[in-house]
């Protein structure tokens, strides 16, 4: 279907886009277009303005930053994957970036936009979750920060308000004592997980600071707080993997059928971690 009619703006500036946003109730902000042009086709939003974001200098990037790595919006999902920085002090997300969707998904689409959409079948936004990452969402009044844990408020909704723009994202440097894994079940290599588990904690001896996340599994991406606690005592974390959860019935597969698979995931992913890579 062809979108409905609507203007289009480039922005120069986070300062620039904020005002452009801010103008007209009905603004979006464009960045890779990967799930708003799908979405504008099928005239499930209709927006009476584009702001084109993604020409903002400054915006892609991933740094050093002290105990934490920042990662500009506008960084691509094949960039974060590729990039060696990010390797080195997070592993589990370059990992989880290069599972994104396809090449061309993963060229165009990006971190911000991914994070923005709020899709509960997304990869990172389960990542960001578990890893406890900072959102820097800059509004009319500065920039404030979002903890990962209070940004997903909903399918397709987030804690970025209209006029709105999520210009970096932080998580924490991994250390040699941190074990993660991450396991995205799929029908085809391409696809958006039918679940997908996110399993990350501390190892010194024994584990610590246990982090499980869950994609596809409720209205927006869930940690498994039972499950965690399972995983730190030593106890089969898998059988406990769904409680809390409410996972959606779909053309991937029944809401039954996803509980299941969050309970074998889990446990895989968990022996995954612990295992030597
Ligand atoms: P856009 O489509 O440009 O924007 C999405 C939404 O976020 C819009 O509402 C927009 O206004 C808003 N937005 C964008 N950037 C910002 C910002 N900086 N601040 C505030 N709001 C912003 N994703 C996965 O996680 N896993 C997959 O397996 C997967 N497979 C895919 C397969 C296909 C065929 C396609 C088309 C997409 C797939 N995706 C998948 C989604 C892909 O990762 C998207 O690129 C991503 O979710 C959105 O990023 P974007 O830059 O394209 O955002």
């Amino acid at each position: 279907m062809i979108p409905a009619p609507f203007d289009y703006e480039v922005a120069e500036s986070v300062d620039h886009a904020r005002e452009l946003l801010g103008s007209r109730e009905e603004a979006k902000a464009l960045a890779g277009g990967h799930s708003l042009l799908p979405l504008l086709r099928l005239r499930v939003v209709r927006p009476s303005l584009l702001v084109d974001i993604g020409r903002i200098d400054g915006l892609s990037y991933a740094r050093d930053a002290g105990s934490q790595l920042a990662i500009g919006a506008l960084t691509r999902h094949h960039d974060i994957a590729t990039s060696p920085i990010v390797q080195e002090h997070n592993p589990l997300v370059s990992y989880a970036a290069g599972l994104i969707g396809d090449p061309q998904v993963r060229h165009r689409g990006t971190i911000g936009g991914s994070l923005a959409h709020g899709d509960p079948a997304s990869d990172l936004p389960a990542v960001m979750l578990a890893l406890d990452a900072e959102i820097d969402v800059a509004g009319a009044d500065g920039v404030r920060t979002v903890k990962a844990d209070a940004f997903f408020r909903g399918a397709f909704e987030t804690a970025v308000l209209p006029g709105e723009l999520v210009t970096e994202i932080r998580v924490p440097k991994l250390s040699g004592e941190h074990i993660w894994s991450y396991l995205k079940f799929r029908r085809r290599a391409q696809d958006w997980a039918t679940v997908g588990v996110v399993a990350v904690a501390r190892r010194n001896g024994c584990v610590s600071e246990p982090a499980i996340a869950l994609v596809s599994m409720g209205a927006t991406p869930l940690r498994a707080p039972v499950a965690e606690a399972a995983w730190a005592a030593g106890d089969d974390p898998g059988a406990v993997a769904d409680d809390g959860t409410d996972p959606p019935s779909d053309t991937n597969g029944t809401g039954e059928f996803r509980r299941h698979l969050a309970q074998v995931l889990v446990r895989r992913a968990v022996e995954q971690a612990g295992g030597d890579r």
